[in-house]
């Protein structure tokens, strides 16, 4: 693990090993942490927000740290790339944008160090001059899944670094390398000891004790929906501050007048990527009646031709299942889409590569809104079709879910395509294009899907407090016990 600055076991000795998912072998040994560990991660992180220096440096300061863990990423991107792969499943290839995407976030947070800035009031009359600034919050526990470890990682951190903040990070248990490798980086870096502090192990005892744990401040968490809500029941016991990035059901949305071939590519990437694992898997399609069989066609003829296997081979696109439950699981609901009289179009089954871990693309069509397959996340390489007439009607079954971050439109009718991002109800739209990110654009969900925003310029404020300072200038008059 990586306490105050350094790599450290487990105080009570154990490990636990990670197998990689493409390959059946074991690619990692880790210090299981329990609730010990966790104390002493907290310990370093309190001291360093509480006796600095790191939240009482320039932000000029703290920038040169983000900019230059930013030049080792990149630096270490195939090494990064490797572990990723190796723990994931995901293929080699996007593991390397993944560590670039993370790089962009260092250096875009990197900037935001310098706009940590308040409001001052001039107007409250002759004898009064009052600020409002914005402090970091304190010692930020970070809790994290395992489809983009580093990638989402550096979601939160640098912008809590930005603002000022210590860290306690809990990574996956099954994808704990890349997230560790950042403590080293960090140090190399420059980063004061205890400022970023990292246990390695499992939901059950490390993430609840960092939920529970009353020296936390804020609790930042990504994964799934009802492990969020644990989270917030939890984090009562202080009252922390809660941030929540969780599941996603998101719909794509294709009305006939669209450029056609391109939102082909891009429902395809959007269901596909990164095996379906994904929050933003675009895993509804919603296709206009008038195109839907000859549009579907060609979904089902592209899904065919998706590279499925080894994940550290350059060509695949479809990589390893991350673990038994998760495969066993997205196997139920092709099966319940089966029952529910959905019809299974393409795929639907195991294959048989290595360690038998791999999916087939899966396309269902015939589906209804009511049916499981088009309510809940799957989180696995399988596609929901369902039909509309009217945009009213797209609008409606877009919103039939409990989740609501993200949605895609494809239309060349500019009305058609902001009366459905204003009829939405979700985090991020997308116009004629699916899953682009950007730092500068915030991210996160509404309805079940989260709580706060992570990206943009606001993510900094979500690690701050809000303090104001009022001032009285010249001599007190209307004195209260006179
Ligand atoms: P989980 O919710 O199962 O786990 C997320 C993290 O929480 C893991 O580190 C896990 O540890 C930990 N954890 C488990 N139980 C508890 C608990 N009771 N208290 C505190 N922490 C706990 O999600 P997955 O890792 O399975 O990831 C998949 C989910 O994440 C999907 O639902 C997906 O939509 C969501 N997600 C959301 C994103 C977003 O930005 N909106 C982005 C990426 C994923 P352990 O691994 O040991 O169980």
């Amino acid at each position: 693990m990586w306490i105050d600055g350094k790599s450290v076991p487990a105080r009570s000795g154990k490990t636990f090993l990670r197998e990689s998912p493409g390959h059946g072998i074991t690619v990692g040994e880790y210090p299981l942490a329990d609730r010990h560990d966790v104390d002493s991660a907290v310990a370093a992180a309190r001291r360093a927000f509480d006796t600095g220096p790191w939240p009482l440096l320039s932000g000029a300061d703290r920038s040169k740290v983000l900019w230059q863990t930013a030049e080792i990423i990149r630096a270490r991107k195939e090494d990064l790339a490797l572990t990723e792969t190796l723990e994931s499943g995901k293929p080699i290839k996007q593991a390397r944008d993944e560590m670039e995407w993370s790089a962009a976030l260092w250096d875009y947070a990197g900037a935001l160090c310098r706009h940590l800035h308040g409001d001052s009031y001039n107007s409250l009359g002759s004898q009064v001059l009052a600020l409002t600034v914005r402090e970091p919050i304190g010692v930020v526990a970070m809790i994290t899944p395992w489809n983009f470890p580093l990638l989402i990682i550096s979601q939160k951190l640098p912008f809590a670094l930005a603002a000022g903040c210590s860290a306690v990070i809990k990574p996956s248990e099954l994808t704990p390398g890349t997230t560790l490798k950042l403590g080293e980086i960090l140090a190399e870096a420059g980063l004061p000891d205890g400022v970023v502090n990292i246990v390695s192990g499992y939901g059950d005892p490390s993430g609840i004790a960092l939920s529970e744990h009353p020296e936390i401040d804020m609790i930042s968490f990504t994964g799934s929906t009802e492990v969020g809500k644990a989270v917030v029941g939890a984090s009562q016991r202080n009252l922390k501050k809660v941030e929540l990035e969780l599941g996603g059901k998101n719909p794509h949305l294709v009305f006939a007048d669209a450029d056609l071939e391109a939102a082909l590519d891009a429902v395809v990437f959007g269901v596909y990527f990164n095996m379906g694992e994904c929050c933003n898997s675009g895993s509804r399609l919603l296709v206009q009646n008038d195109i839907a069989d000859e549009f579907v066609s060609r979904v089902i003829e592209t899904a065919k031709r998706i590279p499925v296997g080894d994940p550290l081979d350059e060509r695949t696109k479809i990589g390893a299942i991350i673990d038994e439950n998760q495969f066993n699981k997205i196997l139920g609901y092709i099966e319940s889409g089966n029952r529910a009289g959905a019809r299974l179009r393409v795929g639907g089954g195991q294959l048989p590569q290595v360690t038998g871990r791999f999916i087939e693309p899966t396309v269902f069509d015939a589906v209804q809104p009511e049916m499981a397959i088009a309510r809940e996340e799957i989180f696995g390489p399988v596609l929901s079709i369902l039909t509309f007439d009217t945009k009213e009607e797209a609008i409606r079954i877009a919103n039939s879910t409990i989740y609501g971050l993200s949605a895609g439109v494809w239309t060349r009718d500019i009305d058609t395509a902001f009366a459905v991002s204003r009829g939405i109800r979700a985090g991020t739209i997308w116009i004629n294009t699916f899953m682009d990110g950007y730092p500068e654009l915030c991210f996160g969900g509404f309805k079940q899907s989260g709580l706060g925003r992570e990206l943009g310029r606001f993510s900094i404020e979500e690690f701050t407090e809000l303090k104001s300072i009022q001032v009285h200038l010249g001599p007190r008059t209307n004195l209260w016990a006179r």
